[in-house]
């Protein structure tokens, strides 16, 4: 039914979808595109009761360079809600952030928060009150993998089988999806995290060299492959010799960095397949036609699409802009009357979540 209220209400206010990411978090608006793009980390005084002392970027930049009481956290680092009160300061501030940047927008805003298929129905609840909290109006909220099959271009809502494989920092999400809902899913442990921790413990094992984990990261998103590459190229890792104690540098190549993450891509390829094992014969058509869409930052680890598509036999592509595929879904969800009905997910008691 027309509400003239609503209809008011929804040309002044804002529509923001947030990606509330193990790594990275995200904000989209309506209008304006991503506004926000933040690591998932709060930095917080073990000396004050745990006190917040910085969110995002800057508490990212904190870390190693201040007192030992100051920590960093990542609530969100392994697909659960680790800590409810950080990850609620966290949402906060984010919609603040945006509320102040458009301070025309007088009514509180409309927010879809994408959040990981494995949060329970508790972590579920403690996050759209906490988006309520922050100020927002009407707060639903999204698995994740729905929300990034939407942003990666997928027809979600159709009788068409999709299927979207998101490699963040911390979890794997592996979903089949057809009619608006999760067909199949899986949702793994491994990702962008294990795989600099596979660098790290490469160079320990092999070279006797302890470097750090924005090294390994480096050194991945640098040289890191799933499949062999057509020129293979060299970094160099600088670390502390363990058995010297002093600083080196040793030039590794591309194939020994991809020997060292051939554990956690074969377990990422491992999944895929058996959720192309579990996904139902009519759905398996569709994915045979249209291919498998991989998102998140990890779908930019050179030849990982080549080295799925040789294992499972089907299209595989990168979607456009990976990282950024679930905030935008999560904000076409408010764009489009049909996703709003059909792809957020239900608060148990019966109660949808708006
Ligand atoms: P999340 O959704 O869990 O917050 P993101 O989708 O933001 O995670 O992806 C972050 C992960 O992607 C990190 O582990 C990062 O190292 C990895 N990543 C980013 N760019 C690349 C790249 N070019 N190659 C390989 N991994 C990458
Ligand atoms: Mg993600």
């Amino acid at each position: 039914m027309f509400n003239p209220l609503n209809w008011l209400l929804g040309l002044f206010s804002l529509d923001i979808g947030i990606d509330l990411g193990t790594a990275n978090t995200l904000v989209h608006v309506k209008g304006q595109g991503i506004v926000i793009n933040e690591p998932s980390v709060v930095a917080i005084d073990t000396r004050k009761k745990n006190r917040v002392v910085a969110i995002g970027a800057e508490a990212k930049e904190m870390v190693g360079r201040t007192p030992a009481h100051i920590v960093a956290i990542r609530p969100l680092r392994d697909g659960v809600i680790s800590d409810f009160d950080v990850t609620e300061q966290m949402l906060h501030y984010f919609i603040h952030k945006v509320h102040e940047q458009n301070l025309l927008s007088v009514p509180r805003p409309r927010v879809v928060v994408g959040i990981p298929s494995g949060v329970t129905e508790v972590e579920k609840r403690a996050v759209h009150d906490a988006a309520i909290s922050a100020g927002a109006r009407e707060a639903g909220l999204v698995e994740e993998p729905m929300a990034a099959a939407i942003g990666a271009g997928l027809p979600v809502t159709e009788s068409i089988g999709s299927m979207i494989v998101d490699i963040g920092g911390g979890t794997t999400e592996v979903a089949v999806i057809a009619l608006g809902g999760i067909v199949v899913a899986r949702s793994i442990r491994v990702a962008g995290d294990e795989m600099d921790e596979d660098i790290i413990n490469y160079a320990r094992q092999k070279y006797n060299l302890l470097i750090g984990q924005r090294m390994a990261e480096q050194a991945k998103i640098a040289v890191g492959s799933a499949y062999p590459l057509e020129q293979e190229e060299i970094i160099t890792l600088r670390g502390r010799n363990l058995v010297t104690g002093l600083p080196e540098a040793i030039d590794v190549s591309s194939v020994e960095i991809r020997e060292a993450l051939s554990n956690s891509v074969s377990v990422i390829v491992d999944t895929v397949r058996e959720a192309i094992d579990e996904t139902p014969p009519e759905l398996i058509a569709d994915l045979m036609e249209r291919g498998i869409a991989l998102a998140g930052g990890g779908a930019l680890l050179r030849n990982l699409d080549v080295r799925l598509s040789e294992e499972t036999k089907m299209h595989v592509y990168v979607a456009e802009d990976p990282l950024t595929c679930v905030a935008r879904g999560a904000g076409m969800i408010l764009e489009r009357p049909e996703y709003y009905r059909e792809t957020l997910t239900t608060l148990q008691r019966g109660s949808t979540v708006h």
